[in-house]
């Protein structure tokens, strides 16, 4: 299956500012472990069937991709220009205006070839949701400009996906969301357009579908993670400091994930 040309990741750092941000050594996040076909037997059999459709969704748009000789990755950066560490690929993110889901490409951490960060805007949002009220020095994103980090997606040198993570409040320059409120958000995104790759934005749009339990699980243990420094530094503004960089993670297998799926549904 991945005996295809990796990608390269000869990304060059931006500004001295970006070079500083990479050289800061970062406190480990929780390391969760996914959630395996028992946990799947749990769910209602409606949600199983949707998150199977999304495996196959994901699965269709690979086939589709490597039958052209393309990857998810290499769709994004295409036609980009060379590849900077922390700039956003596709350049100006990509944006749903009916659903206001949001996402973008970029790379600032070892162990991947990059990310995408999946957002919720303000339109999109329920409303009635706000952003947690904690104090904090640095203005959050406020009116038609407010968004949500949703989850983040890491992806391997052959552009395909290995884990999930909830990065800290700077890293993505949102406001601060329940984890409750955030899953709330989760149903309704998906980009509906064929900008930059059509099938980048339905593989994103059933990522979240398919692996629904892993980011509920992740940011609920985002959450505690929070509560935890907060805690532990109650003197301190967690959500701004440069070496708590992601507060969980989780490792994830597409493959894995649809054969848990089908051996629940198939009894
Ligand atoms: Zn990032």
């Amino acid at each position: 299956m991945r005996c295809e040309e990796p990608l390269r990741r000869k990304a060059q750092v931006a500004s001295k500012e970006a070079a500083a941000a990479l050289a800061i050594s970062t406190r480990p996040a929780r390391l969760l472990s996914a959630p395996d076909a028992a946990e799947f037997a749990q769910l209602p059999r409606a949600q199983l069937a949707g998150m199977y459709a999304a495996g196959c969704e994901i699965l269709e748009c690979y086939r589709v991709l490597r039958k052209g000789g393309l990857n998810i990755v290499g769709e994004v950066l295409r036609g980009q220009g060379k590849f900077y560490e922390m700039e956003h690929y596709p350049k100006n993110d990509v944006f749903d205006e009916e659903s206001h889901a949001q996402y973008y490409y970029h790379a600032h951490r070892a162990g991947e070839h990059g990310h995408f960060h999946a957002f919720m805007r303000r339109g999109g949002m329920p409303s009635g949701v706000v952003p947690l009220e904690l104090p904090h020095a640095e203005p959050w994103p406020t009116g038609d400009d407010q968004l949500a980090h949703l989850v983040a997606i890491s992806m391997d040198g052959y552009g395909y996906p290995i884990g999930l993570f909830a990065p800290n409040r700077w890293v993505v320059d949102d406001a601060w969301f329940s984890a409750t409120d955030l899953i709330g958000m989760l149903d309704t995104f998906r980009i509906d357009h064929a900008f930059p790759s059509w099938p980048v934005n339905r593989w994103i749009g059933a990522m979240l579908v398919l692996f629904r339990p892993h980011i509920e699980q992740l940011l609920r243990a985002r959450d505690l993670a929070f509560a935890a420094w907060r805690c532990q530094l109650p003197e301190e503004d967690v959500l701004e400091r440069r070496d708590i960089e992601v507060f969980a993670s989780l490792p994830i297998a597409v493959d894995e994930t649809i054969a848990a799926l089908r051996a629940t549904l198939a009894n």
